[in-house]
């Protein structure tokens, strides 16, 4: 029979149910390494990194021996003055009154949870309307993300599905075509991690520059070469676009068919979608128009709205014609009139041309009358400017919520029962629908640079969950380190290995809320 003897615990191991003691650093994988080297752990890649140099990533450096990420952190402030884009050292200053309602503490800059037990590097207590809130800060390093782009255009870039490349190496796809755009999915997984590392590189590469603004330049197979800036105009083939579609060639037809009637006899809007033909459209039919007899080759949907009368292309309403005379079969002798006016036209109206039958029904050019002019014109001044728009999408998974609460799914939960508010940089992030929390923000919103890369590779992105104080404590967050605004505007984060040293003030974007006190932007 074993006889058990009641003792102090073996020596060396903890007590039973005592939470192990985190260090603030790992010890060094390699005890070799040299002694004015540090170890980065804010990422899997763990560099060795020696006095007065950066790591892989040029975010982390080795200060005097001490770990430091080396951006400030971007702080948004609503009052008005004293914004001068300064950065100023944390220990510069003493705990300031600042009124704590009138601050935000973004993610850029802030570093990271990673290895992921860690809380965030900045949970900051603040107040809105008077409501004792929280938020929760860190940079989120995310495998799983992709650039949704949308750009506004008239021409054919490519065909649904195809490679979209940079630099040689397949880093997305041709998605569908929307009104007036054509949309682009760019990155993710599967070009970061499932290809060759030079693929992983460029394409992580390329999403940086996406999401800070910078221009990119794609090649997509089987079609255009363009130049892709988050709110400028795209560039196709060399050539800067500048108006957004009208609508497709029925709707121009439909929405200017009034302004047409009495003017010309007969209209045909050029379009690769839909080509409009005036007369024979119910907007003609409902004014009464006499039938031209024209014969448009196509595919004929409904009356007046032809599909396929042209391939594709950079030439008139998107097609890959160059003469619009080319979609006329002919006209029917028993109807069409010698003098017969007509206008083809594009659905941005950038092109344009004014014929007349003559008496063997053949189509002449002639001047464009005053009036017409000016409905062309005004087709124009219809037309947005061209923009390419860039949208983040990530999946924040469970590491990064670890940082939030010790139980991630509750921080889920209660993001999806719109009692916390999730914001990149400041700027609102809509969260789609059904698990896990995938947000998904307009880069144009947030502060410049906001973006940076680790070599795994992977893309690091500030995220930001505000909520209140009692909700954030309901759902097991570390309430040891919320802090008072005051202190850590006065000392950083809570942390010191990794931790920024300076701090920068930015005015917030005039687009978007103030992240406290608001709701999520649920799908
Ligand atoms: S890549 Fe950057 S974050 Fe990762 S270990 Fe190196 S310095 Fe640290």
């Amino acid at each position: 029979m074993t006889e058990h003897t009641k003792t102090d615990g073996l020596p060396g191991l903890p007590e039973a149910g005592a939470v192990p003691q985190v260090l603030e650093k790992a010890r060094p994988r390699n005890e070799r390494m040299a002694g004015n080297k540090i170890e980065c752990n804010a990422c899997p890649v763990l560099c060795q990194i020696t006095e007065g140099k950066s790591g892989a990533c040029d975010r982390y450096a080795n200060v005097d021996g001490v770990l430091v990420r080396v951006d400030p952190v971007i702080l948004l402030r609503r009052s008005a003055g004293r914004i001068g884009d300064e950065v100023v050292a944390f220990e510069a200053l003493p705990a300031t009154d600042e009124p704590s309602d009138a601050v935000f503490v973004t993610g850029v800059g802030s570093s990271t949870t990673y290895p992921d037990y860690k809380p965030a590097p900045f949970i900051v207590a603040s107040q809105a309307d008077g409501v004792d809130m929280v938020t929760v800060v860190t940079e989120g390093i995310f495998s799983y993300c992709s650039f949704k782009v949308k750009i506004d255009t008239d021409r054919w870039l490519g065909p649904e599905q195809a490679n979209v490349r940079c630099k040689g190496e397949v880093v997305g796809h041709v998605s569908t075509a929307e009104y007036g755009s054509q949309m682009l999915s760019l990155g993710g997984v599967h070009h970061l991690t499932g290809g060759s590392k030079k693929e992983g590189r460029v394409t992580v590469e390329m999403m940086q520059a996406l999401g800070n603004k910078q221009p990119v330049d794609l090649t997509i197979e089987g079609g255009a070469q363009i130049v892709v800036q988050a709110g400028r105009a795209p560039i196709v083939n060399g050539v800067e676009e500048e108006r957004m579609r009208v609508g497709c060639g029925s709707a121009t037809i439909g929405i200017f068919a009034k302004q047409f009637y009495g003017r010309a006899d007969e209209v045909v809007v050029v379009d690769d979608h839909i080509t409009g033909v005036l007369t024979e459209h119910q907007a003609g039919r409902c004014l009464d128009m006499r039938p031209s007899g024209i014969r448009i080759r196509g595919r004929k949907s409904t009356p007046g709205r032809y599909f396929q009368v042209a391939n594709p292309g950079t030439g008139w309403g998107g097609t890959d014609i160059a003469d619009p005379l080319s979609i006329i079969e002919g006209w029917d002798p028993e109807v069409a009139w010698p003098g017969l006016r007509l206008l083809m036209v594009s659905t941005t109206g950038e092109h344009s041309q004014w014929l007349v039958l003559d008496d063997a029904l053949v189509p002449r050019p002639a001047p464009m009358p005053e009036a017409v002019a000016a409905i062309v014109s005004r087709i124009g001044e219809n037309c947005e400017p061209s923009l390419a728009t860039v949208l983040f999408l990530g999946g924040a998974g469970g590491s990064l919520r670890a940082g939030v609460t010790e139980n991630p799914v509750l921080l889920t939960r209660s993001i999806k029962q719109a009692m916390v508010n999730v914001t990149c940089g400041g700027a609102p992030a809509y969260v789609w629908p059904g698990g896990g929390i995938t947000v998904m923000v307009d880069v144009a919103r947030m502060p410049d640079n906001s973006f940076g890369t680790v070599p795994t590779p992977a893309l690091v992105a500030p995220i930001e969950f505000s909520m209140r104080l009692d909700d954030y404590r309901a759902l097991g967050g570390h309430m040891e380190h919320v802090r008072p605004l005051a202190q850590v505007l006065a000392e950083g984060a809570w942390h010191h290995d990794g931790a920024p040293t300076a701090r920068r003030w930015l005015p917030p974007s005039a687009a978007n809320p103030w992240p406290l006190g608001q709701a999520p932007l649920l799908g």
